[in-house]
Order: structure tokens, then C-alpha cells, then sequence
């Protein structure tokens, strides 16, 4: 592909980096024409490009690196994850944030290194909490006053010192969607400073045993746009790392301010570079440990959605049309809520292209809606296309996170199958669900 077609081909900022026109005059992904795609691998089909997690991976570690050169990169495997995407992921050169049992069992059984993996939660499991410790993962980031004493009896039950962070409730407010939204006070998330509670945290983990105290964790929510909720969380933490130091004598080694790092999903947005987000976290730390006088700590950010979420495209078959005179016309695709909630639980806004005749010039306004039995299950609601053919393909950008992770069996959906380009080469890395699997678990 050109310079020239990288920069006028529609959504080209949206779509992954190697989106482009394929011979056929069709969209292309990693050098797979997504028609060819869908007639191996069938609709909804969520297609990741190798590429742009190659780049985006590259970009986190650089971009922090030259900040700050002792800094990891964890991903945040709630985004999306499975086996062989967390290999990936762990080849080039992550560490991972989990917040369940079930994570920390696949990026176990995927063969990562379980001291690259931070265990977090408002309120962890106790079996959670021991395959946690067994497996060796490198950090627990502490939530509340109870998780200290139940981590120190897992630990001692193991045998082992294990090291934790705590998560603090810096209130600082994030400015996203309030479902989404966890470094204000009003939150389940984390230890406030102004309450006492992260004090007491500290005091008690000094005093357990089997526990090392490494550091502080904060995350703010997600997506979010500015800069300036990280400045003020980062001068928040900086000036409680001070504070423990001088009251309690307690060194703060490792600092993470997080995830949160935003991706465009309509046109006209414009998130922040992962150069801007790393001076605005590192230059605050660098500042304010100079002028507090503390040594700059150890960073570990926490990027799930900026990983991965460009990566992805959903791929849909157009089907049945709906013309409400003078209210609205719905054009149905084969998906929907089942694979993607986000519309319907935060109002999230999407673009979408027609996949064959990427360049074909908006014709009307209609709503994309899923085909599952709730009023709610629209995936874009008014939007300028072409007019929609039955049969023809929908691909909707910035598809990669948060969707099939959030993924239901709804309606006895099939969860679709998720392929891997690259290069001109396409792999499966997740197959179609069957009725077998949706039956697979009864009993009786
Ligand atoms: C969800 C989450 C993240 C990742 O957020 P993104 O917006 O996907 O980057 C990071 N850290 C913690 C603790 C989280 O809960």
C-alpha cells in the first residue's frame, strides 16, 4: 500500500494500520481481503492485524521507555485475551494485569512468565487469591483493608513473601463515562488517601510477614482523552509518597498510574500520542520526585484498550432493512449485543464501512442494529453510508477491546471467530462457536 492510499482510504486512522485497498477493490487487512476472510471464517468475524499490536506494543515501551527508562508495560488481559493472543502479547515484550482466576489460568496455561503478572480486583476470591500466590504471579495490587490479611494468609500458606502494591483512590476524576470512571472517591475501586484507609493499608502490610510492600497503583478509568487527570493523579501520588516517607519511614519502589489511554472510535477524534500520555505521567513523576526529594520508582503501565482495541475490526452480513417513514430507517447485521455490548451499556459510538466498495460515498442515514431480542441492541445509532445491500459486509473499526472480552452467549448466540492477519497471511486463533459448545456444559 502507498503513502497516498494509507492516508485518504476512509477510517484510515480508525481501521488498523495496514488497512488498505486490496486487489479487488476491497478492504483489506493485513494484506487479507476481508471478503476472502469471510467466506473462509463466515460473519460476525473479528479480525486482529498483527501489525498495528506489533506497533502499538513497540509504541508503549518506547514511548514510556525514553521517559523513563525503567518502566514495564503490562496489558490489560481483560480487553481481550485468549491463549495464543497472550503469547503474542508476551513475545513482544509485555507483562500482563489480571483481574480474575480466569485470567491468571489461561496466561498460565499460555506459558508466560507468571512474575510478569499483576493480580488485581475489588474483591478477589480466596481460591483466586491461593492460584494467585501458587502461580507465582509478580505483584497483588491490594484493594481494601480485608484483601491484607487474606493475601498474608495465602502467602503463608504457600510459604513464600509475596510482593503487593496497593491501589489507591487518588480522587482525581478521569472525565469518562460514569460506569467507567474509578479514581473519584465514589468508587469500589482502591484505597482512599483522604479517609486514612490507604494508610492503614501500608501500616498493616509492614507488619504482615509474609508480605513485602513494593508500591502504589492507581487507574483512573477509561477511555480517557486528556492529559490533565493523569497530572493530577500522578502530583496526588507524589505527594502521599512523601508522606509515607516521612511518617512512616515506608519507600515507595514501584509506581503505576495505570491504564486508561484512549483510541479514536468516530472520525473526528484525536486521542492523545503514547508520547504525550508518557510525558504527562513521567515528566509529573520526574517533577515531583525532585521536588520531594524521593527517588524516581519503578513504572508499570497498564494499557489494555490502546493495545488492542485498533487491532480489531468486527465484520458483519448486512441482512433484513426497516423503514419507519419520516422516523427511521434500521439496517439489521448478523451480530450485535452478544458481541458487542458497548452501545448498549455505556452509549458507545462507532463508524462502520462497507467492505466491499470501501470508497462508495454515503447515501442516507440509518441505525445499524443487531439482531438479538432487545429494542437496545443498536450498534450505531445514525449513521451517513451507502445504501446497504442484503448480503453485503459491515466492518466496524476500533472493534479490538472490550468487545468480544464483554462477549455474551445472549439468545444462544454463537461468539464468533476471531482471525489473526498478517502479512497476507490469515490464522485462526479462536473458531466459531458451535450449538455443541453452547450445550457443552449442561448436565442432564
Ligand atoms: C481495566 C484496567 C486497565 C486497562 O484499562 P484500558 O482502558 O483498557 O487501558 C488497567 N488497569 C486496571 C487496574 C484496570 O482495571
Amino acid at each position: 500500500m502507498t503513502q497516498t492510499q494509507a492516508a485518504t482510504f476512509p477510517l484510515s486512522h480508525l481501521l488498523p494500520m495496514t488497512a488498505g485497498l486490496s486487489p479487488s477493490g476491497r478492504l483489506a487487512i493485513g494484506g487479507c481481503d476481508t471478503l476472502d476472510l469471510v467466506r473462509e471464517y463466515g460473519t460476525p468475524l473479528y479480525v486482529y492485524d498483527m501489525e498495528t499490536i506489533r506497533q502499538q506494543c513497540a509504541l508503549a515501551l518506547g514511548s514510556f521507555r525514553a521517559e523513563h527508562a525503567d518502566t514495564d508495560v503490562l496489558y490489560a488481559s481483560k480487553a481481550f485475551l485468549n491463549r495464543p493472543f497472550a503469547r503474542i502479547v508476551a513475545d513482544l515484550g509485555l507483562g500482563f494485569d489480571a483481574v480474575s482466576g480466569g485470567e491468571i489460568a489461561v496466561l498460565g496455561a499460555a506459558g508466560v512468565d507468571m512474575g510478569t503478572v499483576y493480580f488485581h480486583g475489588n474483591n478477589k476470591g480466596l481460591d483466586e487469591l491461593a492460584l494467585a500466590v501458587a502461580s507465582g504471579v509478580g505483584r497483588i495490587v491490594i484493594d481494601n483493608l480485608l484483601e491484607v490479611a487474606l493475601v498474608e494468609a495465602a502467602a503463608r500458606e504457600a510459604g513464600v513473601t509475596q510482593g503487593v502494591l496497593i491501589r489507591v483512590s487518588p480522587g482525581v476524576d478521569g472525565h469518562t463515562h460514569e460506569k467507567t470512571t474509578t479514581g473519584i472517591l465514589d468508587t469500589k475501586f482502591g484505597l482512599p488517601i483522604v479517609t486514612g484507609a490507604a494508610e492503614a493499608a501500608i501500616k498493616a502490610i509492614v507488619d504482615a510477614p509474609h508480605l513485602e510492600f513494593r508500591g502504589l497503583h492507581m487507574h483512573l478509568g477509561s477511555p480517557i482523552f486528556e492529559l490533565e487527570p493523569y497530572v493530577a493523579g500522578v502530583e496526588v501520588m507524589a505527594e502521599f509518597i512523601a508522606d509515607m516517607r516521612d511518617r512512616l519511614g515506608v519507600e515507595v519502589h514501584e509506581f503505576s498510574p495505570g491504564g486508561g489511554f484512549a483510541v479514536a472510535y468516530l472520525g473526528e477524534q484525536e486521542p492523545p500520542a503514547w508520547s504525550a500520555y508518557a510525558q504527562a505521567i513521567c515528566g509529573t513523576l520526574k517533577r515531583e520526585a525532585d521536588a520531594r526529594g524521593f527517588a524516581l520508582p519503578h513504572v508499570t503501565i497498564e494499557p489494555g484498550r490502546s493495545i488492542v482495541g485498533r487491532a480489531g475490526v468486527a465484520i458483519y452480513t448486512v441482512g433484513a432493512r426497516k423503514e419507519v417513514p419520516g422516523i427511521r430507517t434500521f439496517v439489521s447485521v448478523d451480530g450485535g449485543m452478544a458481541d458487542n455490548i458497548r452501545p448498549a451499556m455505556y452509549g458507545s459510538k462507532y463508524e462502520a464501512i462497507t467492505a466491499e466498495r470501501p470508497f462508495a460515498a454515503a447515501e442516507e442515514l440509518v441505525s445499524v442494529a443487531g439482531k438479538y431480542c432487545e429494542s437496545g441492541d443498536v450498534l450505531i445509532r445514525d449513521i451517513r453510508l451507502p445504501r446497504l445491500q442484503a448480503g453485503e459486509l459491515l466492518a466496524i473499526p476500533a472493534a479490538g477491546a472490550y468487545q468480544l472480552a464483554m462477549s455474551s452467549n445472549y439468545n444462544l448466540a454463537y461468539k464468533p471467530a476471531v482471525v489473526l492477519v498478517d502479512n497476507g497471511s490469515a490464522r485462526l486463533i479462536r473458531r466459531r462457536e458451535t450449538a455443541d459448545d453452547l450445550m457443552a456444559l449442561d448436565i442432564g
